[in-house]
């Protein structure tokens, strides 16, 4: 006897991505470009290839900025003029209403959406406004907090905070990465009842793969049999360089290298990239470090693969693509216990977590996996394994089912 099935599909087909202060076209690794970036273009172009159709609105710093990139095929990031090319971050709560009153006229007329997904509190706070004026779903991610920039020691500014609350009272949905970082939202900011989720990041496999070390060392002009130490990241006391400087010393290898891949972010970096270089004339490590300005996201590649351990002593972090991305090539990690870093790196399984950022425990598990290559190849295998949980597709596949369902919840009321 035939059977009549029904389905029901909830499709969202169009997203307006929110990501006002940073553009997902920009180099990571210093100045406001980092782990943000490399989310919004990943995410985007993996949702654009399920079909969902992705427009990133930017804001615009330069002239030379086209108004319209098309990126692929139904993904585009659009560039909004708002404010001065130069304007300096903090200054960015000034052009919110300029900024958020460009995106309407552009989702009412040529880039339309059914759902408004908001990077960091900047575009939180223009996606509050949005959902409202065009009664669409809105999405937050806010990639750092406030709270838990402060319990890591970084203060941020009362009405930072202020802004925050406001997002959380309004979205209907907010992503956190991992369970950790899922908890610890609830800790600091209470239970929005049914309304955070959990979107894992993911890392990019066709390129952050094991590979051939003496072969990505040859490339980067690196000795064969010397230990290497790898740092990524953007420079600035979050990310705390001066821990890895500091293990290298204590490390006593005259002949291990460490590298700094990344340039000087936020208000300080330009004093922490002093700081850091002074710390290692400092400590006489002048010969064993070497500073690399920001690469190319794929390129990175070749660095974690030409290292033998990559260091990750971040003051706090909301997930840590550079850990995943290491993992993902088979390198060990050796990283902070905070944040998402408790959930990527399974501690004496794929590389150590350190309680505290002591720089001598960095150097003692650096010194554990640089002198049993057979115990540091295990740690390496079971870490690209252990990455394999991680795609964009996968993270692009839960937002669909998110965005879908938000199309048919009803919707958050806020004051
Ligand atoms: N990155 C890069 N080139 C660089 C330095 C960093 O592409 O020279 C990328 C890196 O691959 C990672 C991101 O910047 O994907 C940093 O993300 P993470 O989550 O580690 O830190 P965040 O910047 O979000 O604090």
């Amino acid at each position: 006897m035939p059977t009549t099935r029904i389905v029901f599909q909830l499709v969202v087909q169009r997203v307006a991505v929110l990501s006002l202060h940073t553009s997902p076209l920009a180099q990571p690794g210093s100045g406001d470009s980092g782990g943000m970036n490399v989310y919004v273009r990943e995410l985007s172009s993996a949702l654009s290839h399920a079909g969902v159709d992705c427009t990133t609105f930017t804001r615009r710093t330069s002239a030379e900025q086209p108004d319209v990139v098309q990126v692929e095929p139904g993904h585009r990031v659009v560039h909004v003029t708002a404010g001065p090319f130069d304007l300096p971050k903090e200054q960015l709560p000034s052009i919110l209403t300029e900024f958020g009153d460009a995106v309407r006229d552009h989702l009412r007329g040529d880039f339309p959406a059914d759902v408004l997904h908001a990077n960091y509190f900047l575009s939180g706070l223009v996606a509050h406004r949005l959902k409202h004026e065009l009664d669409l779903p809105f999405v937050s991610t806010f990639h750092t907090l406030a709270k838990v920039k402060a319990e890591g020691g970084d203060t941020e500014p009362e009405w930072r905070h202020r802004a925050e609350m406001e997002i959380i009272a309004c979205a209907d949905a907010i992503c956190v990465s991992c369970t950790e970082e899922e908890s610890q939202f609830r800790r600091l900011y209470g239970d929005p009842k049914g309304r955070v989720e959990i979107v894992a990041p993911g890392v990019e496999h066709a390129f952050f793969a094991p590979g051939d070390r003496r072969g990505a060392r040859r490339a980067l002009e690196l000795p064969f049999d010397a230990p290497v130490l790898l740092f990524v990241g953007r420079i600035q006391p979050l990310k705390s360089p001066d821990v890895a400087v500091r293990a290298l010393a204590l490390l006593a290898r005259p002949d291990a290298l460490l590298l700094v891949v990344g340039g000087a972010s936020g208000t300080e970096g330009d004093h922490e990239v002093a700081h850091l270089q002074a710390l290692v004339d400092e400590l006489g490590l002048t010969q064993q470090v070497r500073f690399v300005p920001p690469q190319p996201h794929h390129i990175l590649s070749t660095y974690y693969r030409a290292a033998d351990v990559v260091l990750v002593p971040s003051r706090s972090e909301s997930f840590g693509l550079v850990a995943l991305e290491a993992s993902a090539c088979g390198v060990p990690v050796v990283a902070a216990g905070v944040g998402g870093l408790l959930t990527l790196v399974d501690h004496g399984e794929t590389g150590y977590l350190v309680p505290d950022r002591d720089p001598a425990l960095f150097a003692h598990y650096a010194r554990e996996i640089i002198d049993h290559p057979s115990h540091a190849a295990a740690l390496g295998a079971r870490g690209a394994v252990r990455a394999t949980r991680y795609t964009w597709g996968f993270a692009a596949a839960r937002l669909r089912r998110l965005y879908a369902d938000l199309g048919v919840r009803e919707r958050v009321a806020c004051g």
